[in-house]
């Protein structure tokens, strides 16, 4: 399987200053692997419990997205709910229902064993352990958390850095997780705990990769059709995935074409509640505006400077 996304599989509930939804289709995975989609063969594991609507299998289905490796378990689905003010980066949790989530063992089929392309979404970093424990050395493996991971489970969080390719967080998070305002000295600080990379999320600021080598910065997408910034990072995550997957070049340049794709990705997620836009999207909407975050961030060279 080109492409591997083990994570949260939810019904959110989510109030947004543009409308209020309740048990939408939701979860880190289905975000990732439903951007993902678009450019790879994409395999989800996760839980679902015994009341999660077929309709929702049927819509990943669609995607060819591949389930077989899905857990259903006696139980309810994990369930998030949260709202957003009007600064929409910043999510407020209301309530976390682990339910099936807290009995999850994830087993990696073997078939799915030796993934080249690995994506751990946001999940209890113990369990990102125990899939990267099965795992036969992906050519890249990246993960993401959140601050309920951070601040409950800090050293397994720990561990997962030492092993990933990629480590995505967004930028509140890295800030509180190496505690420091100072954004380029969180991710060193996040590269020297042994990840060869450090994405910082920014939001509707655009996106910052980090290596030993180099710093890319994404620019922002002036988003005038904002409506749920929930799943942003996991469609982020999931384009730029599914887009290293698909053309298996891991040169610098294409990394930060990736990179876009994962801030195009995001930035058609968040015009619409659960996947809905992404369930619309066309591919040369993709196109379209990939060239138009291109065409954001060129400038020409200084030629004459009359200095005063
Ligand atoms: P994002 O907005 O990309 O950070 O992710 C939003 C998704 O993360 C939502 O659809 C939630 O269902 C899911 N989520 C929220 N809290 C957790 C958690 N503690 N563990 C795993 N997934 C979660």
């Amino acid at each position: 399987m080109p492409l591997l996304v083990v994570g949260s599989i939810a019904l959110d509930s989510i109030r947004t200053p543009f409308g209020e939804k309740k048990e939408i289709l939701g979860g880190s995975a289905v975000h990732a692997a439903v951007s993902s989609s678009f450019f790879s063969t994409t395999a989800l594991i996760g839980p679902i419990g015994n009341d999660f609507p077929s309709e929702h299998l049927e819509f990943l289905k669609s995607r060819n997205i591949n389930l077989s490796a899905l857990q259903k378990l006696d139980g309810p689905t994990f369930r998030w709910s949260g709202y957003y003010e009007y600064d929409m980066n910043q999510a407020h949790t209301l309530d976390t229902k682990l339910n099936v989530l807290a009995q999850f063992d994830p087993k990696i089929p073997e078939a799915f064993r030796e993934s080249p392309f690995v994506f751990l979404a946001n999940l209890d970093p113990e369990l990102q352990l125990k899939v990267i424990s099965q795992l036969k050395k992906p050519k890249i493996l990246a993960a993401d958390t959140m601050n309920f991971w951070i601040e409950s489970k800090r050293e397994a969080l720990h561990e997962v850095i030492k092993k990933v390719d990629f480590m995505l967080m967004n930028d509140s998070e890295i800030r509180q997780f190496m505690e420091t305002p100072n954004l380029p000295l969180a991710a060193q600080r996040l590269l020297k705990l042994g990840c060869k990379g450090v994405i910082i999320k920014k939001g509707e600021h655009g996106a910052l990769l980090f290596t030993d080598s180099t710093h890319f910065s994404a620019p922002s997408y002036p988003q005038a059709m904002l409506r749920d910034p929930t799943g942003a990072g996991d469609s982020f995550a999931g384009g730029l995935m599914g887009y290293l997957s698909r053309t298996d070049d891991l040169s610098e340049s294409n990394i930060r074409k990736a990179v876009i794709i994962g801030s195009v990705m995001a930035s058609f997620n968040v015009e619409d509640f659960s996947l809905d836009r992404l369930k619309r999207l066309k591919h040369k909407e993709v196109m379209q505006r990939f060239e138009e975050f291109r065409h954001f961030s060129e400038f020409e060279a200084l030629s004459v400077v009359h200095w005063v």
